[in-house]
This record gives C-alpha cells, sequence and structure tokens, in this order.
C-alpha cells in the first residue's frame, strides 16, 4: 500500500484542480491520500468524489499555520470532520488574516517600487486562499524574478524584504481545533525548518505537550540520514510517523507522487496505529 497523506490542489496554492489531482496520484500508484491545503478544507468534496472514482481512499485533511518562537510552523490535521465549527471558526481567522497579511506585502513591495501587487494578486486569486506563492507567480508574470525560488529567496523568505511575520495560531490552539474535529494533528516537514537539532526537540516537545500526536517522517527530497534521524525523534516524543511527498503540481518538480522512501523499519506508522480510525 502507498500512503501518500500530505498534498495540495488549487484550493490553496498547488497548480491541481482536486480531479486532476487525484488521476496524479493514482498513475504514482498512491492508494491511501491526504488533500491537505493550506487553511482551508474547501477542496476535499471534490477530491471525495474524484477519489471514489478512481479507486483511492481519500483522508480529510488540512495544513494550518502557525506561529512558534517567531517562525513559521505548520501543522497537518488528518481526519478532520469539515463540518466542525470550531475548525471552520479557525480557519476562517487565518483567511482574513492572509488577506490582511497580503496587503502589508503588498506595501512592503511598494516601498521597492514594484508597485500594485495587491491588485493584482487578488484578481487571480479565485479561492480562500492567498498566500506568498500568489506573489511569486505575479513576479514572475511580470519578469521581476525567473522562478518560484527566487521569489522566495530574494523577496519572500522569512527575513527577506517582502516578508511580513503573521499572527498566525499558536501550536495549541491548532491542535485544539485538529481534536475537536476529530483529527489527528501532526508535526509537517520536521526536517524543513531552518533550526538546530535542539530547538527541532523543543519544538516536538512543545506539540506533544499541545496535544499532538504525529510528525511527518517520510517527505519529498529527504536525505536517508535525515529521514533516519526524524524515525528517532518519532520514537522518543512518542509521535506517530507519516508520510506526504506535499505535492504541489508543476510549480515544485521535487515533490511527485509515488516517489517517496520506505519508512524507517521500526517507527509506528500512523497507518498501523489505533489513531488511524480517526482518518478514516
Ligand atoms: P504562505 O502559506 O503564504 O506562508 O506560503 C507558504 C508556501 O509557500 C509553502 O507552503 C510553500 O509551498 C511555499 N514556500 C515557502 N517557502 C518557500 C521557499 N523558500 N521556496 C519556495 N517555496 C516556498
Ligand atoms: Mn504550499
Ligand atoms: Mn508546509
Ligand atoms: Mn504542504
Amino acid at each position: 500500500m502507498k500512503y501518500d497523506l500530505h498534498s495540495h490542489s488549487i484550493f490553496s496554492d498547488g497548480d491541481l484542480t482536486p480531479e486532476d489531482l487525484i488521476r496524479e496520484a493514482s498513475a504514482g500508484g498512491v492508494n491511501v491520500l491526504a488533500l491537505t491545503d493550506h487553511d482551508t478544507v474547501d477542496g476535499l468534496p471534490r477530491a471525495e468524489a474524484a477519489a471514489k472514482i478512481a479507486g483511492i481512499t481519500l483522508v480529510d485533511g488540512v495544513e494550518i499555520s502557525t506561529r512558534w518562537e517567531k517562525l513559521d510552523i505548520h501543522i497537518l490535521g488528518l481526519g478532520v470532520d469539515v463540518n466542525n465549527s470550531t475548525l471552520i471558526d479557525g480557519l476562517k481567522f487565518h483567511q482574513t488574516e492572509r488577506v490582511t497579511r497580503a496587503q502589508q506585502v503588498s506595501k512592503k513591495f511598494e516601498k521597492l517600487g514594484i508597485e500594485g501587487m495587491w491588485e493584482e494578486v487578488s484578481q487571480q486569486v479565485k479561492t480562500h486562499y492567498v498566500g506568498r506563492p500568489d506573489f511569486a507567480r505575479v513576479l514572475i508574470k511580470r519578469g521581476v524574478v525567473n522562478n518560484f525560488q527566487s521569489a522566495f529567496t530574494k523577496y519572500l523568505a522569512a527575513g527577506k524584504p517582502a516578508y511580513v511575520a503573521t499572527d498566525w495560531a499558536s501550536i495549541p490552539e491548532a491542535v485544539s481545533w485538529i481534536t475537536a474535529a476529530g483529527g489527528v494533528a501532526l508535526v509537517a516537514h520536521p526536517g524543513r525548518y531552518r533550526i538546530t537539532r535542539t530547538k527541532l526537540a523543543k519544538l516536538l516537545a512543545c506539540f506533544k505537550e499541545s496535544g499532538g500526536e504525529g510528525m511527518e517522517v517520510l517527505y519529498s527530497g529527504q536525505a536517508l540520514s535525515k529521514t533516519q534521524d526524524l524515525a528517532r525523534l518519532s520514537k522518543q516524543f512518542g509521535l506517530v510517523a507519516s508520510a506526504g511527498s506535499d505535492f504541489h503540481g508543476f510549480s515544485y518538480p521535487g515533490m511527485r507522487f509515488g516517489a517517496l522512501a520506505e519508512m524507517p523499519s521500526g517507527c509506528e506508522t500512523l497507518w498501523d496505529s489505533s489513531l488511524w480510525q480517526k482518518c478514516m
């Protein structure tokens, strides 16, 4: 069985519709897929319908942005009830924060002599998600940068001139939204944060204390040594291990369906744990 419990559609910053996403996952041999758009669950009904036709098992998911020690940390919620009012209210708050932030980012661009970004970004946004990848697309279209990566390294990444720190929910808040909606909370891509191992351990301890239950151990493009270290940390903190490609479509060619490595032996996976019933 191939599990891929982290992916994005056009309902956040992915390139594919939920239907095309399911087709692509199917072509990659994925049997169990989670759609985890950023701060929205709006794509899930369409994904659910397409998954039934394709014979894929869909897990209802979401990736929630949080703020922890001045860092943006992403928390996955898997098996969430999309009608739960606590979760919906939390996500609405983040969707409003996203609009406020986008306007602030646009002001920063103005100061850099790049005008009218909010006008152009808001015109092309058709869902409840607006984020930095939308700015990256406009920058590419205008020829300010050549590609996605340089939009981030020149302007949008933390500490760069157009970065705005956002007042996201805290980790305990995000975990409480997920738990209220009957889901399992997991730390997304723990290997991607630019922090020391000591700080990562502190993050995992805080997450566990907040009621979090799992972490991604397998992730796209991750070195084997990193995966093995994350497997050790998952055991140390009693967090079940998950697997996610973080597929976004063509903007991120390194994140593909069906290309994840094998889970290191001895890991307690989410799908073999008693928590899995919450995801089904
Ligand atoms: P936002 O949700 O607006 O904070 O944007 C975060 C999204 O931007 C992430 O989910 C990634 O898809 C993308 N992203 C973040 N950092 C980078 C980076 N350094 N290079 C390319 N894409 C990035
Ligand atoms: Mn993304
Ligand atoms: Mn993420
Ligand atoms: Mn993601």
